[in-house]
């Protein structure tokens, strides 16, 4: 669609080119793939308000955009903005005049359960036929609705979309987008009765969707009996009014696949198959992961096991939720079933008369501490099916069979909390500086700065060296990045990549301005940064300032845009005074830059530590690094966990305590020991100092020194009091053992820990 025919749709103004082809709507600014023909609405909701995220988009390359406002800055002439009253309504017009045009079967669902699975089960019945257009995933909200409607093409022939609503008067809104000419309702459940005062309320405004509907179909069942042979049966019920002979309907059936994307099979430990299901826990998705269970080719014999969370909101009462879980754990043949939560703790009494073995924990934890009962299952099949809360990832990770491989695993979503947690000790308006060098403090700068470039208060990135900051660039990073240690030659990636250097004395100086001038580059924002006690790198803030401001001021290359220092000891109390005067140094040197320029300079000294513990020293930003990563330099616990480094035991020898250990025979024996060899060794960073029993890993939770030197590719540890197999996973470094704890053991300190870890360790990343 042109963009001038968006505007007359959606009776917006229109301001900028008016001819502009677009093919994708964009509301959620991560989503966006092709900006070149992207749409973008600015919406506002209760968590956000997307007016915010125009800049970022604009500097990614989009040029077209749905406004209440026109933005303030100027520089967007070569945008399209469409101001309207409303966004989202906008979008809503657009979608009901798209929908417009298409003169065939929709099909639309709506009810408390089972939406999703009647749309994908009626998308792979009626797709053989027809070509099918349908939500993604769940998209059935007053967003989603539109964005799925979007989807229609001249090559749609039927369309499947599904509609949800939370409060009063939402469905008329999807009623006029989807304009369903076959409705399919699921039935009225507990679920999301918050805002309906009653079941009538709630029915009549669900039922708002079939208001121009000729043909509805519908079961009588607020509780059904068996969830998935009604959702079933409305497939069936539409196919048939759509001409669709009893035989391919037979056929079809039989060949349903349960969700696949909720799905996903691993091989787990000692011959173990597992079946995750972590998406979501309700009695659906329970029924068609069992099903998908029992219809796996494993051979008869073989051991069924189910491990359960608590059921969430399902607006069922318990005791009849947990006997119909019941029922379809006896019907389902399931030989060991594994409760967790304290729902079913407190319901155990309904899984009496059920044959299997049953075991119920309070919280996946403590099943975790208590996970040897599942070891005990070899050759099973286990299905772990979990409600999001209960984490049962952790659980799935514990029984998958690990490859031999030593991995640091990085969770993302804890370099939030803890980015999160410095926040609450921040005015609001405190920009964040990100240090991401060294690889983000070997957590991998790519995964963690996109992960807090879009995340409030982060101004800037900070990098050591260009080349970083250009690895960032190459991979879509946006936010402003510093490189705290710009060589020379690395100018020309400065230029190019947008890039804003720290300048830390006269020669780099000169050779900067010179550079940049020779490239024609204008306003450069650089950092100016002052020594006030470490001595390392800087200008002197008492002698140094009237000379850079003059240079600075008798050249257009580069704009000073900060000017800070660094803490020598802001994690160590002894070294309080001393901070204070360097503080005192670094006020003079700024206030005196700054009385040479009419733009205000920004002001910067705290880093981690100095955030914590001097707040009121915070100024206009702040130089976050290693609390990102989980480790508080000032030494409390408050900080979320990031990396594990882990790997799993390559080999098990029994050595006779007249034998030795590794090269030079330092592993010296004082008792027959079982000794584990382990795939990691100084090549991949690991400290050679961790040998000869100096320091140790996890192994099942519990301490295993290292027993001689460590080698270039592997180690060795003493696991004789220890039960465990080869195979099994080995933790180096994580929550339970920090890597803080190491850097004591070996004189170091933790920095030195995280930035060891070689490139050739894979990192792989999570987000909770
Ligand atoms: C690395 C670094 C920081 C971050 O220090 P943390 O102690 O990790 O917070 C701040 N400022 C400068 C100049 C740095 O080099």
């Amino acid at each position: 669609m042109q963009i001038n025919e968006i505007a007359s749709m959606t009776g917006a103004r229109l301001y900028g080119q008016s001819l502009r082809d677009i093919q994708w709507l964009l509301t959620d600014s991560r989503s966006l793939c092709f900006p070149e023909s992207t749409l973008f609405f600015a919406i506002r909701t209760k968590s956000g308000d997307g007016h915010q995220y125009i800049q970022d988009l604009y500097d990614r390359g989009v040029r077209a955009f749905v406004v209440q406002h026109m933005p303030d800055t100027a520089m967007q002439s070569d945008a399209t903005f469409l101001v309207v009253e409303d966004s989202l309504t906008a979008l809503q017009r657009l979608a009901e005049r798209k929908r417009e045009e298409y003169d065939i079967p929709v099909i639309g669902i709506t009810g408390s359960n089972g939406k999703t699975v009647v749309k994908e089960w009626l998308y792979q019945m009626l797709s053989p036929d027809y070509v099918v257009t349908r939500s993604p995933r769940s998209y059935n909200s007053q967003i989603g609705v539109p964005l799925s409607v979007w989807g229609l093409n001249e090559r749609s022939q039927i369309a499947i979309f599904e509609a949800g609503i939370s409060q009063r008067g939402e469905m008329e809104a999807l009623q006029r987008i989807i304009q369903p000419t076959i409705g399919v309702f699921t039935g009225l459940g507990q679920a999301h009765q918050e805002n309906f005062t009653t079941m009538q309320e709630k029915m009549s405004e669900k039922l708002k969707l079939f208001k121009d509907c000729p043909v509805v179909f519908g079961l009588d069942t607020t509780t059904p009996e068996d969830p998935l042979e009604h959702d079933r049966n409305l497939c069936v019920q539409v196919c048939r009014h759509l001409g669709m002979s009893q035989d391919v309907i037979d056929q079809r059936l039989a060949n349903l696949e349960p969700i696949a994307m909720r799905l996903e099979v691993k091989t787990g430990r000692h011959g173990c198959t597992l079946i995750n299901d972590t998406y979501n826990s309700d009695l659906n998705s329970l029924d068609i992961a069992l099903d998908f269970m029992n219809r796996r080719p494993e051979r008869d014999e073989t051991r069924r096991v189910l491990i359960l969370s608590d059921i969430l909101q399902s607006g069922i009462d318990p005791s009849h939720l947990y006997t119909h879980v019941a029922d379809l754990i006896q019907n389902r043949n399931i030989d060991q079933f594994i409760g967790v939560g304290s729902q079913l703790c407190a319901h155990q009494d309904c899984f009496a008369h059920i044959s299997a073995q049953k075991t119920f924990y309070p919280d996946t934890t403590t099943l975790l501490d208590n996970l040897p009962i599942i070891y005990e299952a070899r050759n099973a099949i286990i299905l772990i099916k979990g409600a999001r809360p209960f984490h049962f990832e952790h659980i799935t990770s514990a029984l998958e069979q690990k490859v031999h491989e030593t991995i640091l695993e990085v969770n993302l979503a804890a370099v939030r909390q803890n980015l999160d947690h410095y926040r609450t000790m921040l005015d609001p308006t405190t920009k964040i500086v990100c240090m991401v060098k060294a690889d983000a403090y070997g957590a991998g700068a790519v995964e963690v700065s996109k992960l807090l470039q879009s995340q409030p208060q982060v101004g800037y990135l900070a990098v050591a060296v260009a080349d970083e900051g250009a690895l960032l660039r190459s991979h879509g990073i946006t936010k402003p990045i510093m490189v705290m240690n710009p060589e020379m030659s690395s100018f020309q990636t400065l230029f190019e990549y947008n890039l804003e250097p720290e300048i830390y004395s006269f020669r780099i100086l000169d050779a900067l301005i010179h550079a940049a001038q020779h490239a024609g580059i204008t306003d450069m924002p650089v950092h100016i940064k002052l020594d006030t006690g470490m001595h390392r790198l800087g200008f002197d803030p008492l002698t140094d300032i009237s000379r850079l401001a003059h240079i600075l001021k008798h050249q257009t290359a580069l704009i000073p845009r900060s000017v800070f220092s660094h803490f020598v000891g802001s994690d160590d109390d002894q070294f309080d005074s001393f901070s204070a005067e360097q503080y005192r140094r670094y006020q003079i040197g700024a206030q005196d830059l700054q009385s040479h320029f009419s733009h205000h300079i920004l002001r910067h000294i705290d880093n981690t530590a100095g955030i914590e513990h001097f707040p009121e020293r915070q100024m206009d930003m702040v130089r976050l690094g290693l609390g990102l990563y989980g480790i508080n330099p000032r030494n409390n616990q408050t900080l979320h966990n990031v990396t594990t480094l882990k790997t799993t035991i390559l080999q098990i020898h029994d050595v006779p305590a007249t034998e030795t250990v590794g090269y030079s025979r330092r592993g010296q024996l004082t008792r027959p020991s079982r000794i584990a060899a382990i795939p990691i060794g100084y090549a991949d960073g690991w400290d050679r100092h961790f040998g000869r029993g100096k320091a140790y890993c996890l192994v099942n939770g519990q301490k295993a020194p290292y027993t001689g030197n460590i080698c270039m590719d592997v180690s060795m540890i003493d696991v004789t009091d220890i039960d465990c197999h080869e195979g099994d996973e080995v933790i180096l470094f994580g929550a339970q053992l920090t890597p803080s704890e190491l850097a004591r053991i070996v004189d170091t300190i933790p920095y030195e820990i995280l930035t060891s870890v070689s490139d050739r360790v894979k990192r792989v990343y999570y987000q909770e």
